[in-house]
């Protein structure tokens, strides 16, 4: 197995694998453990090339710094991810000598799934390092992290909805939900327990029939039409870079608060929804959930102490708006610098 150090600037480790016996081709990325040990999932993409390779792990890692950081967790960021085709690539020999990559770093990144990941293979990966989490609740894992999501993303809703409407209830409030996978329908499933009025699309048929079969008073529409679609919240739960230059003008929601991962094109955008009047609640401050839940496997898993945890999530948004009204800068640069400054005072503290 060779493995070999990348200088990448901002970066405080960053290691390429290659075990040319089993087929492995890996990268780890720690952005910070200022905070704590780098948590962050392994993914397994057919990258077309080892630099896109490398710009998306380094990517995913600092996201997941600035998530725990948001979520005032005690750990870093990190990310990993196998090159390779999770259809056609996998074998036991492949995850046993990824097991041992992350081994090979002492638990500075501890690993869990992510796209292309499944438990089977994070099974097969805990055979070699103990730094694993995200598994079955059967073997005392915390299981599947998208109800946990979806609960931080509800109460980001409510919160949201307490700053706008002066009240937290969204009964009769309107909501769009875009995707409608494993997060989505557990948002949806609140969203209709509580009373508000949603409206929901997704890209597989599939999807939209099961959820209707849930919760029958919930309306479909084409995938086009639900970013167009006047209402109170708009929830992107399918992809990032969802508000871009195309979709920016269509919109036509009071708020955006929804699970996916880097829903802003870029930072430009939340400026410009800010501008335009549109509240818009952080992806990685209010989609925290499930990563909270994972952490709270790391010394024994209690449900309790994660919801505890979740509950947290609307008061750390609440303080990003705060932070955002009183610097004048739209929610999605304050949250930014809210970030930044935790990180800031925890080393500053280390060094001193
Ligand atoms: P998922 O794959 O289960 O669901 C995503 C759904 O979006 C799928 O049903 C897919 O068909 C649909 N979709 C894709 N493109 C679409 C489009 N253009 N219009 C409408 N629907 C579309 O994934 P998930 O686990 O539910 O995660 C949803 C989002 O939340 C992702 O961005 C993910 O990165 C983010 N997220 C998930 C978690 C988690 O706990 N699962 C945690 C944090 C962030």
């Amino acid at each position: 197995m060779n493995i070999k150090k990348l200088k990448v600037e901002g970066f405080e480790e960053v290691l390429r694998c290659d075990d040319p016996r089993s087929g492995l081709h890996a990268i780890i990325a720690i952005h910070s453990t200022t905070l704590g040990p780098a948590l962050g999932g392994t993914r397994m993409w057919p990258y077309a090339s080892d630099n896109e390779a490398l710009t998306d792990v380094l990517r995913l890692s600092r996201g997941m710094t600035y998530k725990a950081a948001g979520a005032g967790l005690p750990l870093g960021g990190g990310k990993a991810v196998i090159i390779g085709d999770s259809k056609r690539d996998k074998s036991p020999a492949l995850f046993e000598a990824f097991g041992a990559f992350v081994e090979s770093l002492s638990g500075r990144y501890i690993t869990t799934e992510d796209v292309g990941i499944t438990v089977a293979d994070i099974d097969i990966i805990r055979t070699k390092t103990k730094y694993v989490v995200g598994t079955d609740r059967a073997k005392g894992g915390s299981g599947d992290p998208s109800p946990y999501t979806a609960r931080g993303v509800f109460l980001s809703m409510k919160e949201c909805a307490r700053r706008v409407f002066g009240s937290d209830s969204l009964k009769g409030k309107t909501v769009a939900v875009q995707g409608v996978g494993s997060v989505g329908t557990n948002v949806v499933k609140h969203l209709v327990q509580e009373g508000a009025i949603v409206t929901a699309s997704d890209v597989v048929r599939e999807k939209t029939e099961k959820l209707v079969n849930l919760f029958p008073n919930v309306t479909i529409v084409p995938q086009e039409e639900i970013l167009i679609l006047p209402c109170d919240i708009f929830a992107p739960c399918a992809l990032g870079a969802v508000i871009n230059d195309r979709t920016f003008s269509q919109l036509r929601c009071r708020m955006v608060v929804g699970a996916a991962n880097n829903q802003l094109a870029t930072l430009e955008h939340g400026d410009r929804l800010a501008e335009r009047g549109v509240l818009y609640a952080p992806d990685y401050i209010i989609n925290a959930g499930g990563l909270i839940n994972v952490f709270c496997e790391l010394d024994g898993y209690r449900e309790e102490r994660s919801l505890q945890y979740i509950q947290e999530i609307p008061r750390n948004l609440s303080q990003v708006f705060e932070k955002s009204e009183k610097d004048g800068i739209s929610p999605a640069r304050a949250a930014d610098r809210w970030v930044e400054k935790r990180l800031a005072v925890k080393s500053l503290a280390s060094s001193s």
